[in-house]
């Protein structure tokens, strides 16, 4: 694998880069592995990573039904941030964003990880006091996150309109200066170039059709449109597609998948340096290195699985965006697009052993698994690997569903991302 520096850039500069070797190869399955992953994201691609860089299992093939990087992780606003409320989240999300800090140098590829801030806007007296608990909370976990009042807030967002008579007015937020984006293509292609560098099949265009349990009720392997691949362990890396992946080992979760929408402007000069969330609107922005505005929308409030999305969703989104920020009133929408989110009862995901012998599932992810990616896939690689949970995944598991012991942060932070 070529290593990135200035040495091969300028070398190849030299020789009018036409000798830049291929990323990774498309391969082709072979008979049998030691691991199978189902789901070339960013979380499937990345416990690749792991499994082979860590714990040096490398009979592995990551297997998507398109390309890899083509479910959500290609198509989110990519903003990473940890202030969730409970411990379990916020120790499994600040994990994450730990490996966030460092995910560049350790894939040797630019995943453009911009720590730029996240801001959480309190729009009534309930939001304040809900975001307050949350900036307490996550101080007593050590993870940072503080209140800023609403003119504190106009200096961290030049922006936004503080004006009195404002349909949303803005009474302070939450401010976490470790949070921000990063490149979500990148991050798919640099897990997949370490990956593949480390001997690990990444198989494109080929459905996994069904797993295949032998006759003690284990996983024997998986039935795919090229044929059936052998297998000692697979993991479910699927997300929107997880329980019809699932239950063809008999394995029912308690998951529902519903279209989500965002969508991006005409690109503008840098006119907006953070990230700005409106939990009670459903509407958060963020500005692209290309200058384009990035919106995210809220759920459809129907299951589906068209990649759409209903457009009242977002005529409400854009609204409230144009109520907090009035300057982008005039900016035109260059296009709009869905993805498939898989949402648990309680909004925190489940990284789990099932019932089912070698067969493990990440998964729950919903509207916020993006910047979970390098935190879950390092923990999911941890348990397939060894077999029992990382401590950092321990609660997220599918019997929390049956003890009652969930993490409920949809009543925490009602939504997500
Ligand atoms: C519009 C939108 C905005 C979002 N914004 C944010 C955000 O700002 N911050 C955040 O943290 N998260 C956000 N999310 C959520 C985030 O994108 C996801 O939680 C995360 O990317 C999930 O990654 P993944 O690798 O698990 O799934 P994916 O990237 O969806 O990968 C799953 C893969 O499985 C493949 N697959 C499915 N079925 C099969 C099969 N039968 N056989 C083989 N392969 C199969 C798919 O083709 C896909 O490539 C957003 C999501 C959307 C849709």
């Amino acid at each position: 694998m070529t290593r990135f520096n200035a040495f091969s850039l300028l070398r190849n500069a030299l020789s009018g880069h036409k000798n830049w070797t291929e990323q990774w190869p498309d391969s082709q399955p072979k008979a049998e592995y030691d691991v199978v992953i189902i789901g070339a994201g960013g979380h499937g691609l990345g416990a690749a990573h792991y499994l082979a860089k860590q714990h040096g299992i490398t009979n592995v093939a990551v297997i998507d039904k398109g390309w890899l990087g083509g479910g959500n992780t290609g198509r989110n606003t990519t903003i990473i941030r940890s202030n969730y409320l409970y411990d379990e989240s916020v120790r499994l999300y600040d994990h994450a964003v730990d490996l966030w800090e460092g995910l560049s140098q350790d894939l040797n590829y630019n995943v453009m990880y911009s720590r730029r801030g996240c801001l959480m806007l309190a729009h009534t007296a309930h939001d304040v006091q809900s975001f307050k608990r949350h900036v307490h909370s996550n101080r007593l976990n050590g993870v940072d996150n503080r209140w800023l009042t609403r003119e504190e807030c106009k200096e961290f967002c030049p922006p936004l309109d503080l004006s009195p008579a404002a349909r949303y007015p803005v009474m302070g937020g939450a401010l976490q200066e470790r949070a921000g984006t990063a490149r979500h293509d990148a991050v798919a292609w640099g897990y997949a170039r370490s990956a593949s560098s480390r001997g690990v099949d990444i198989i494109q265009n080929c459905p996994v059709l069904a797993i295949r349990r032998d006759a003690h009720g284990a996983v024997e392997g998986v039935e795919t449109a090229k044929g059936f691949i052998k297998c000692k362990k697979i993991g479910v890396s699927v997300a929107g597609h997880t329980t019809t992946v699932m239950e063809t080992a008999g394995v029912r979760l308690p998951l529902e998948s519903f279209p989500l929408q965002a969508l991006v402007s005409e690109p503008l000069k840098p006119v907006f340096p953070c990230v700005v969330m409106s939990n009670a609107v459903h509407a958060y922005i963020s500005q692209s290195d290309k200058g384009e505005l990035v919106i995210g929308s809220g759920t459809d409030q129907y299951t589906s699985y068209s990649q759409r999305g209903g457009l009242p969703l977002i005529e409400h989104t854009l609204a409230a965006i144009t109520e907090i920020f009035p300057i982008f009133s005039r900016v035109r929408m260059l296009r709009k697009w869905g993805g498939i989110v898989d949402v648990t009862p309680d909004r925190s995901a489940i990284i789990s052993k099932t019932p089912v012998p070698g067969l493990y599932v990440n998964c729950g992810w919903g509207t916020g698994g993006f910047k979970a990616t390098p935190g879950a896939a390092h923990t999911f690689a941890w348990m397939i690997a060894k077999d029992e949970p990382h401590p950092i995944n321990a609660p997220f598991t599918l019997e929390r569903f049956r003890t009652g012991r969930l993490i409920d942060e949809a009543a925490a932070a009602a939504v997500a991302h």
